[in-house]
Order: C-alpha cells, then sequence, then structure tokens
C-alpha cells in the first residue's frame, strides 16, 4: 500500500480509510494533539504544568508531544512527576525510563512512593485486603495515586496536572460509567476536569488535562516505536477488574464497526456539559477531610477511608 504522498505506507488507518507512511503518520498525531490542545484551550500563558508521567507509552508520549509545544514557548514551564506505588515486579523498570526520558528532555522529574505517603507499599497493601470489601488492587492503587499527584503537584506549584489518558482509556471510563449507573460521576470526564470552577474548596484540587484523548492506543504505541522512543512495555501485574472487560468488548465493536470509538467519545462529548449541570446541584460541596486536610466529598476523603485506616 502507498500513503497520499507516495511513499510507502506503515499504518492502515480502518476508521478513515487512509493509509500512511511513517511521515505522514507523525505528522497526523503531531496535528491531532495540537488540535486538542488548540479546541479545547488545555493551555494558557502563566501556566506550570505537572505531568503524571509513569514510564509507560502513554505517559511518554505526552510528554515528548508537549514538550514539542511547550519548550520553545517562553510564558509557559512543565515539570514530571512519577509516583511509585511499590510494585516490586513492574514498577522499578518503568521509573528508570521516566527518569532517562526526563533527561533527554531537560525535564525537571520528582518521584514520590506510597511507602512513604501511606507507610505502605502497594504490594504489601495487596496482601492486606484479601478479606476487604473492595479487592481490586486498581482501586486502591488509583485513589492513592491521584491523591499523591494532586497534593504533590499544588505544593511545587502547578497549574494543571497533564495525563496520558488515550481514546480508550476514555471511551471505556464512559462506559464503565453507564454500567455502574455512576452518570454524575461521568460529568468528571472530559479533556478538562476543572473541580475549582464549581467547588468551594476547589483551588484545592488542580485541573487535569488530557490532550492525548482523541488517539487510539495502538496509535501511541505505534507512535513510539516509529520515534525509537526507550520506553517501558511492560504490563501491571495487578490490571485486572471491570475496565478489561469493558476493553475487550470495545475493541470487538471498533473491529466490526470502525469509528465506534470515536463516535462513543464524541457523542459523550455533547451530553457532557448537562450532567456537570446537574452534579452541580447533586455533589453539593466538596469538604475538607477531617484526617488530612485534603479536598473530600464526605467527612473523610477516599485516600484516608482506603489508605489510612
Ligand atoms: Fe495500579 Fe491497577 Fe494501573 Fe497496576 S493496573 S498500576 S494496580 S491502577
Ligand atoms: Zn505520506
Ligand atoms: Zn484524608
Amino acid at each position: 500500500m502507498k500513503c497520499r504522498c507516495g511513499r510507502r505506507a506503515v499504518y492502515y488507518r480502518r476508521f478513515e480509510g487512509s493509509a500512511l507512511c511513517k511521515k505522514c503518520f507523525l505528522k497526523s498525531i503531531e496535528k491531532k494533539v495540537k488540535r486538542t490542545v488548540r479546541n479545547n484551550k488545555l493551555i494558557r500563558p502563566g501556566d506550570r504544568i505537572a505531568f503524571a508521567l509513569s514510564g509507560g507509552k502513554d505517559s511518554s508520549a505526552v510528554l515528548y508531544l508537549m514538550h514539542e509545544i511547550i519548550s520553545p514557548r517562553r510564558d509557559m514551564e512543565m515539570f514530571a512527576i512519577t509516583i511509585d506505588e511499590g510494585i516490586s515486579s513492574y514498577r522499578p523498570k518503568t521509573i528508570k525510563a521516566a527518569k532517562k526520558l526526563c533527561k533527554e528532555l531537560g525535564i525537571e522529574h520528582y518521584v514520590f512512593s506510597f511507602k512513604d505517603f501511606f507507610g505502605k507499599t502497594l504490594d504489601q497493601k495487596v496482601k492486606e485486603i484479601k478479606n476487604c470489601e473492595i479487592k481490586e488492587p486498581c482501586t486502591y492503587c488509583g485513589v492513592g495515586r491521584r491523591y499523591v499527584l494532586n497534593l504533590k503537584a499544588r505544593e511545587l506549584g502547578a497549574t494543571k496536572i497533564c495525563t496520558g489518558h488515550n481514546l480508550d482509556d476514555e471511551v471505556q471510563s464512559i462506559i464503565m460509567n453507564y454500567i455502574r449507573g455512576d452518570i454524575l460521576r461521568a460529568g468528571r470526564l472530559g479533556p478538562v476536569t476543572d473541580f475549582s470552577i464549581r467547588k468551594k474548596h476547589g483551588k484545592m484540587f488542580i485541573p487535569r488535562i488530557k490532550p492525548l484523548r482523541e488517539i487510539p492506543e495502538k496509535e501511541i504505541a505505534l507512535y513510539i516505536m516509529l520515534k525509537n522512543m526507550d520506553i517501558s512495555w511492560d504490563e501491571c501485574p495487578y490490571a485486572s477488574g471491570i475496565r478489561f472487560d469493558v476493553r475487550d468488548f470495545i475493541n470487538n465493536l471498533e473491529k466490526k464497526y470502525p469509528g465506534t470509538k470515536y463516535t462513543i467519545l464524541y457523542a459523550f462529548d455533547k451530553i457532557v456539559p448537562y450532567i456537570r449541570k446537574a452534579s452541580v446541584f447533586k455533589e453539593g460541596e466538596i469538604l475538607k477531610c477531617k484526617k488530612c486536610g485534603e479536598p473530600a466529598s464526605g467527612e473523610v476523603c477516599k485516600a484516608c477511608e482506603l489508605w489510612k485506616a
């Protein structure tokens, strides 16, 4: 197959029906990310952006792509934070990759661990939760990571947190919220999550941006490979739960009906403003956690409930 430009194609984009050479493919990704950033006003002069960097493909790609956009500008800053959850068979390798990438790009880099914050690693926690009501490691991991990331990004003066969420992640989250019947929670999705718009203690929350939410996961993987970026391809040993069943379900649909993922995303984007209006009314105010002083939706925040009990 040949690309429109006449070069040999390296990729066939099924939902568009177009074959792309290496050069045109890389350019198409860079263009799409710039368009997402521009259309959703993800960055502004004066921003100091914290990148949540795991060292895996998505967070490494977003750091690299956004560095291309931000580094020529004098009115913005960026730095990276890696959270070490304490997964001994997996995390050390990704931390090494994260350090290497930051060094190559000249980006300041911080690593914070669950062990320091909560007194134990995720590996230790997993052994403890066998008899608990909530058994999925990902729940403990996700709550802990968001907590440390928000707190540390704020302390380090970040105006935004940038994450590597891709199209697949976003669509999975949309469908998961439907399956759980948690439509109000779905109001937290979208290219920007900014609780400070509507919450009393909103300044405690650093808004989050997702420049890769319109890029399919496999295109990010191809981008990394074509750029010869040295990242970690390992998968977390604890990856389990509903998200992975939803992932297979959506991938099957996409295979049969190319473009399904985009249809789900764009249809959802149209209703998200209405969900957000409803959630301001229903969710009420964010409170301060009695234990740690961080924002909470009840008396105690989720991190204290799951990690400091
Ligand atoms: Fe944490 Fe689950 Fe991701 Fe592993 S797969 S890093 S346990 S959220
Ligand atoms: Zn081409
Ligand atoms: Zn707390």
